[in-house]
C-alpha cells in the first residue's frame, strides 16, 4: 500500500467509496464524478501506477482486472448495448490518479471515442 495513493486508501477502507464488486485481488467502485450513466472504476488492490506497470509486473493481476471489469459490465446490465473499457495512461492519456484503474462506461450511447477528432 502507498499511503499517498487515493485508491490504495480506498482499498484500505480509509476513504469511503460506493463498492459494486470485490474479489480477493480487485475492487470496483462508482466514479465520484461520473462521465456516463454508468461509470465504475475497477482497480487491482495492489498498487501499480498504470496499466503498463500492471501488465509488465503482474500478468495474473492483469487477467483478474479484466475479469472483474467484465463482471462489472455484466452486473451493470451493459452487455446487450455495449460499453467502453478505458485506461487513461500518463500525461497525454489524461491520467489523474496514478493507481491503475479501468473505467467501465456505459448505460447510454457514448459518442465518438475521442473529443479531439
Ligand atoms: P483518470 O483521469 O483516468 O486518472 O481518472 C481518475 C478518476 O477517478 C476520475 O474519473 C475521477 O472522477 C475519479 N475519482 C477521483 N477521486 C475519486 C474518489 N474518491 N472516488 C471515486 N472516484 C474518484
Amino acid at each position: 500500500m502507498d499511503n499517498n495513493c487515493l485508491f490504495c486508501r480506498i482499498v484500505a477502507g480509509e476513504i469511503p467509496a460506493t463498492v459494486v464488486h470485490e474479489t480477493a485481488t480487485t475492487l470496483a467502485f462508482r466514479d465520484i464524478d461520473p462521465k456516463a450513466a454508468v461509470h465504475v472504476l475497477v482497480i487491482p488492490k495492489d498498487h501499480h501506477p498504470d496499466v503498463v506497470a500492471l501488465a509488465q509486473n503482474d500478468p495474473a493481476g492483469s487477467a483478474d482486472l479484466l475479469a472483474a471489469a467484465a463482471a462489472v459490465a455484466e452486473a451493470e446490465g451493459l452487455l446487450t448495448d455495449g460499453f467502453r473499457l478505458m485506461f487513461n495512461t500518463g500525461a497525454y492519456g489524461g491520467q489523474e490518479v496514478f493507481h491503475v484503474h479501468a473505467h467501465v462506461l456505459g448505460g447510454e450511447p457514448l459518442g465518438p471515442m475521442l473529443a479531439i477528432r
